[in-house]
């Protein structure tokens, strides 16, 4: 039975890209030997690194002075990250916190330097993205998350700043085009809509971007990755292989314009019926809901195992919503088709007519 995968991440990705990476378990690129057994030295592999860059770059058109690394530790190691090489002691960034992980990104970074909190949600459980805040001009950079993955609330215009932005856009990179010269960091952990698990993507503006404040380990150090082109030791070869099968797929469907046309009509579709469907309720403002991470509840909680019956029947999985909120969420990443959206949008006028 075919089954649509809502997992908010590790997540959904192109059935294709399975096929080709499964393919290049065996045998990568005629050689006879596995993706996973040649060196990242070899000139095979290295063309691999190469055409990822060259896709990230492409997609979002990104100016020669901005720079792709595939890093790994995730896009919670880069909250830590980003305030050590960039952050001084004495100096101040600013942070909006929309949720739990803008939350732990302004732990990390008031390890380093001063950190101001321009704007928080907590007072309405993060169901809304701040926007009425003033942002001092002498900011380092001012952090946001551009979609938050657990409670459905995303960016749809940024804040009005000369400051640089440094983005968490692990759950939205490649969904939509963006304004690359507003961020002076951009960073994703590959498996929400990007790849596997595995690695994380980064996008610095070398001119923002300068050698860091403090002594680092090597391994910390943004500028050894950048001049050794994300090989500065072993890099996670079959995560940043099956990512550029997946920004090659990206392409091929036209780029991030048609991914945003896509996804707008998917998450439109979805919304509708949660606003129609006297059944249910979204849980977060509208004018922020995410095209991404779309969450909602029942009206009568008692309905949650029926409605979980009826999504498995038809093939839906991963919509229960994030342990700590609860209701439902249906991620619906690039690599989820309409008809999928268009199934669960089923099951749910289906409860509705039962119940009616
Ligand atoms: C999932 C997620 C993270 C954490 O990513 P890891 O790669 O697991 O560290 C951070 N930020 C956002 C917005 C996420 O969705």
């Amino acid at each position: 039975m075919k089954k649509y995968n809502f997992y908010a991440g590790p997540a959904i990705l192109p059935q294709e890209v399975f096929k080709e990476a499964s393919q290049a378990v065996l045998d990568f690129n005629g050689m006879g030997l596995s993706i996973l057994e040649i060196s990242h030295r070899s000139a095979e592999f290295q063309a691999v690194m190469d055409e990822a860059y060259e896709l990230v770059r492409e997609l979002l058109t990104l100016p020669d002075h901005y720079e792709p690394m595939f890093l790994q530790g995730g896009a919670s190691g880069q909250f830590g990250m980003i305030p050590m090489n960039i952050l001084g002691d004495n100096e101040t960034a600013g942070y909006v916190n929309t949720g739990n992980w803008a939350e732990k990104a302004i732990k990390d970074a008031k390890l380093y330097g001063n950190v101001t909190l321009l704007a928080d949600s907590s007072d309405k459980n993060y169901s809304y993205i701040p926007k009425e805040y003033s942002i001092p001009t002498d900011l380092k950079y001012l952090h946001i998350t551009s979609n938050n993955t657990v409670r459905g609330t995303q960016y749809h215009s940024l804040p009005d700043t000369e400051v640089k932005l440094v983005a968490d856009m692990s759950s939205d990179i490649f969904s939509r085009p963006l304004d690359i010269k507003k961020y002076g960091v951009i960073y994703a952990g590959a498996q929400k809509n990007m790849g596997p698990a595995g690695t994380t993507l980064l996008i610095v503006d070398k001119n923002f971007l300068n050698e860091p404040v403090r002594p680092l380990p090597n391994m910390m150090n943004y500028q050894n990755h950048i001049s050794k082109k994300s090989s500065y030791n072993t890099p996670p070869a079959f995560a940043v292989y099956v990512s550029m099968l997946t920004l090659r797929w990206v392409k091929a469907q036209g780029g991030v314009k048609a991914m945003a046309k896509k996804n707008i009509e998917k998450s439109t579709l979805l919304y509708n019926e949660i606003d129609n469907n006297e059944l249910f309720f979204g849980t977060t403002a509208k004018e922020d809901r995410s095209q991404m991470s779309v969450t909602f509840k029942l009206q009568d909680e008692e309905l949650t195992n029926t409605f979980l019956e009826k999504c498995a029947e038809a093939g839906c999985v991963g919509i229960k919503g994030h342990r700590s909120v609860g209701g439902f969420r249906a991620s619906i990443y690039n690599a989820m088709e309409l008809e999928g959206v268009k199934t669960l949008v089923d099951v749910m006028k289906d409860l509705g007519s039962k119940k009616g």
